[in-house]
C-alpha cells in the first residue's frame, strides 16, 4: 500500500497539486485505506494516531466533496465540521485544510476556548465550509446562537479516545443531537475501546473500519535508549546532551507543570533558547511557544503529557524524557511525536533510581527492554542496578558502555539492528 500513489486515488487537480507542493510522494496507509470510502461518501471509523497521516486522510475527501458540490453557506453555518479535543489539535487541523485546500478558495474557520470570543463570532457570521472546533467553546457560541450546525454536511471526530478521557462524552452528545440526521460522519481514534465502539455506534451508519497500528511502527522508526541518572544530576544531563547541535528540535518532557518552568528557567541560565507549554500558560502564551518552536526560533520545547497532546511539529529530532512517565502508554505517545510520517527520530529517557518501577511498566508494555546507554558523565549505578532492590530481573539490555570521554559518545547508534543513528540523526 505503502508504494500506492496519490494519482491512484482520484483527488481532484487542485487538491492532488497541494498535496504534490507539501512534497507527499505516496498516500500513507490510513489514507489509501480511507480515501476512497470516504470519496463515496460512506461514514468510516479509524483507527488511528496522530503521525499516520490521519488529517489528510479526512480533510482530502472532504475537501473534494465541498469544492465539487460548492455553494453559499447561511451565515453561521458550517458544510463540515471537525470536533478535536484540544485546541492545539483544532489549530493544526485548520492549518492542514488550509494547506491542502490552498487552490479551492474554500472558506475555514476555528472556533476554541482560552481566546476572545468576538474574532471567532465574526469568522462565522457569514457562514464557512469548515469549521474546526473544540467541544467547550462550539457548545457556548451554538447556546449563544453565534454557530448553527443544521447545514453540515460532515462531521469528524477526532481522537475521540482522548475527547472520552477529557471527559467530553456530554459535550460531544449535544453537538450530535445538533446535526442533521442525513450527514457523512468520520470517526478516529487511537484506540477502540468498548466507549468508543458504543459511541460509534449511536453516530455512524453502516461505517467501513479502517485500522492503522502506527504505535508499533512509529515506534519502530525511533532510536530509543536509556541513561540512568540520580535525579540531581538529570539537569547537567540534559545540558551536557543540548552540545550536541544535531540536536536540532527537541521536545522535553516533564512530568509537572513546575518542573516544566524550572527547567527552562535552569536551560535559559546556560543560554539554551528554550520555551514551556503546559495547562497553565494562557493559550496565547501555549500558541506563542509553539509557534517559536515550530519557526526554529527555540531549539527546545518542554511540555507535560497533556500539554503535548495533539502537538503536531515537523521534524522533531529528538524526544527527551526528563522524567519517566507514570502511565506507560504516555511513553508510546511522546516517542511518537518524533518519526512523523516515515522519518526517523531519536528518543532519550532519562531514568532515576526512583522511575525504575516506570521503566518497567514501559517495558512490559513494549514487550522489550528500551536499550540502556551507559556512555554518558553522569551515568548512575545506583539507579541501574536499583531494579534489583525491586526483586526484578530488569529487561534493561545494556547496548553500550564504552569510554566516557569519547567526543563522539552521544552520537552512538543504540545497538538495534539496523538502527545506526546516535542522538543525532
Ligand atoms: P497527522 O497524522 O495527520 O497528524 O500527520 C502527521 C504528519 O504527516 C503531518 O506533519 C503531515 O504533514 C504528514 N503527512 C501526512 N500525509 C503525508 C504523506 N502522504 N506523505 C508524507 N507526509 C505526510
Amino acid at each position: 500500500m505503502q508504494n500506492q500513489s496519490f494519482d491512484e486515488l482520484s483527488l481532484s487537480a487542485p487538491i492532488f497539486r497541494a498535496v504534490k507542493a507539501e512534497g507527499y510522494e505516496h498516500p500513507t496507509p490510513i489514507q489509501a485505506a480511507a480515501i476512497p470510502h470516504l470519496l463515496t461518501g460512506r461514514d468510516l471509523i479509524g483507527c488511528a494516531q496522530t503521525g499516520t497521516g490521519k488529517t489528510a486522510a479526512f480533510a482530502l475527501p472532504i475537501l473534494q466533496r465541498l469544492s465539487a458540490g460548492r455553494r453559499n453557506v447561511q451565515p453561521r453555518c458550517a458544510r463540515a465540521l471537525v470536533l478535536t479535543p484540544t485546541r492545539e489539535l483544532a489549530a493544526q487541523v485548520g492549518v492542514s485544510f488550509k494547506t491542502y485546500g490552498r487552490y479551492l478558495g474554500l472558506t475555514h474557520a476555528l472556533v476554541f476556548g482560552g481566546v476572545g470570543q468576538h474574532p471567532q463570532v465574526k469568522a462565522m457570521s457569514r457562514g464557512v465550509d469548515v469549521l474546526v472546533a473544540t467541544p467547550g467553546r462550539l457548545l457556548d457560541l451554538m447556546n449563544q446562537r453565534h454557530v448553527k450546525l443544521s447545514e453540515v454536511e460532515v462531521f469528524v471526530l477526532d481522537e475521540a479516545d482522548r475527547m472520552l478521557d477529557m471527559g467530553f462524552l456530554p459535550d460531544i452528545k449535544k453537538v450530535i443531537a445538533a446535526l442533521p440526521a442525513r450527514r457523512q460522519t468520520l470517526l478516529f481514534s487511537a484506540t477502540m475501546a468498548p466507549e468508543i465502539m458504543k459511541l460509534a455506534e449511536g453516530m455512524l451508519t453502516d461505517p467501513v473500519k479502517v485500522a492503522v497500528s502506527p504505535p508499533a511502527s512509529t515506534v519502530e522508526r525511533v532510536d530509543e535508549r536509556v541513561l540512568f541518572v540520580d535525579e540531581g544530576n538529570k539537569r547537567a544531563l540534559l545540558s551536557e546532551l543540548l552540545k550536541d547541535p544535531e540536536i536540532d528540535r527537541a521536545l522535553v518532557f516533564t512530568r509537572t507543570k513546575h518542573g516544566a518552568n524550572r527547567l527552562v528557567k535552569q536551560l535559559g541560565q546556560s543560554t539554551v533558547e528554550a520555551r514551556a507549554i503546559h495547562g497553565n500558560k494562557s493559550q496565547t502564551a501555549r500558541m506563542a511557544a509553539l509557534e517559536d518552536f515550530r519557526a526554529g526560533r527555540c531549539r527546545v520545547l518542554v511540555a507535560t503529557d497533556i500539554a503535548a497532546r495533539g502537538i503536531d511539529v515537523d521534524r522533531i529530532t529528538h524526544v527527551i524524557n526528563y522524567d519517566l512517565p507514570n502511565e506507560p502508554e504516555s511513553y508510546v505517545h511522546r516517542i511518537g511525536r518524533t518519526a512523523r510520517a516515515g522519518a526517523g527520530g531519536v528518543a532519550i529517557s532519562f531514568c532515576g533510581a526512583d522511575e525504575r518501577l516506570f521503566l518497567r511498566d514501559i517495558e512490559r508494555l513494549l514487550k522489550r527492554p528500551v536499550p540502556v546507554c551507559e556512555d554518558h558523565p553522569y551515568h548512575s549505578p545506583r539507579a541501574a542496578s536499583a531494579e534489583r532492590a525491586l526483586g526484578k530481573s530488569g529487561g534493561a539490555k545494556i547496548v553500550s558502555a564504552r569510554n566516557r570521554h569519547n567526543p563522539n559518545r552521544f552520537k552512538r547508534a543504540a545497538g538495534r539492528p539496523g538502527k545506526k543513528r546516535g542522538w543525532s540523526r
